[in-house]
């Protein structure tokens, strides 16, 4: 046996286990949010066996945007705001990649948005993870578009003046959204079970999850970690099943994620933290399947540039 194909051997033969995707120590304040969701990622990656060489995790700018260098896989980590093009191009170009794109709310919700509101309509096939907890935390809180009515930040000290975004909502009223969910970091069954459902699906998984910042906005989310009630879960043999919590978390009702119209009304409503997917719908159109770039080799695409710059040659 050559020596490639003993390595490609090997390769198959590899099992991963957490520790394979654990990058860099991560250096968020103690209690973020963040690292409920890395450890998320982690494990999902172990459970889904995914290769850290064909894996890559994307993002702009913020707190949460430290992710790709806490992850053993490729990753990239680039300019605020554009997490989604750079991620959109990868996938067209490389669809054996599995993609993952990190945000926080300043960078998806506020100078990303353009960006957010296209990849949506665009459905590329990866899950977009938006860390939302409703400030700009890297620059030392400032209003951010999802930082609630009222709520003082450095920026806005008497209080911040407009009714947040509401990310849920936008999203599910772009054309072509597929994959729509709410998860929380503090609830981390249900936010495991929200990654591995968006890793799954076949488009653009949007999964908004509400993150505390302990440093910052320490009391944003702490009524609903303190008293369960407050949360309620949307249940549905087509939903997302997150094991362990039905004996906490009692407030459930039932939603089918096929059903847009009862999604937008569920959504509408800000006033619950409400956990689940909203909406799911794998026939929508996918432009990585309509545009998909044939592979080519090395000497192929240089043949290609040549008659395009014959073509254009005075
Ligand atoms: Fe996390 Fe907030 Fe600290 Fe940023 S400032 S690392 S979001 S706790
Ligand atoms: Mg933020």
């Amino acid at each position: 046996m050559s020596c490639t194909l003993l390595q490609a051997a090997h390769e198959d033969d590899r099992v991963f286990e957490m520790a394979d995707y654990q990058g860099a120590v991560a250096r968020w304040c103690p209690g973020c949010g963040d690292h409920s969701v890395l450890t998320a990622a982690q494990r999902l990656m172990a459970d889904e066996q995914l290769r850290p060489e064909t894996t890559v995790f994307v993002s702009g700018i913020g707190c949460s945007s430290r992710f790709p260098h806490y992850m053993k896989t490729y990753g990239f980590h680039g300019v605020h705001g554009r997490a989604l093009p750079v991620a959109t191009g990868l996938k067209l170009t490389r669809p054996d990649l599995d993609v993952f794109v990190v945000m926080g709310d300043g960078d998806c919700v506020s100078i990303g948005a353009s960006h957010w509101v296209h990849a949506i309509r665009y459905n590329v096939d990866m899950v977009a993870l938006l860390l939302d907890n409703q400030i700009y935390g890297l620059t030392k809180k400032q209003t951010s578009p999802t930082t609630p009515q009222g709520y003082k930040s450095n920026t806005q000290p008497h209080g911040t003046y407009l009714v947040p975004m509401n990310p849920m909502e936008v999203t599910l009223g772009v054309t072509n959204a597929s994959f729509v969910a709410q998860t929380a970091e503090f609830v981390p069954a249900h936010l495991f079970a929200t990654l591995k459902a968006a890793h799954r699906h076949k488009g653009f998984a949007f999964v908004r999850i509400l993150q505390r910042c302990p440093h910052f906005t320490p009391d944003l989310f702490s009524d609903a970690v303190k008293k369960p009630d407050l949360v309620e879960i949307l249940t549905h043999p087509e939903g997302i099943h997150a094991e362990g919590i039905d004996g906490i978390y009692k407030n459930q009702i039932r939603h089918d994620p096929a059903d847009i119209h009862a999604a937008r009304e569920l959504a509408e409503d800000s006033s619950k933290v409400r956990l689940g997917l909203f909406f799911r719908d794998e026939s929508r159109a996918r432009y990585d399947e309509i545009r998909s770039v044939p592979k080519r080799t090395a000497r192929e695409k240089i043949e290609l540039l040549n008659e395009d710059f014959d073509r254009y040659a005075v």
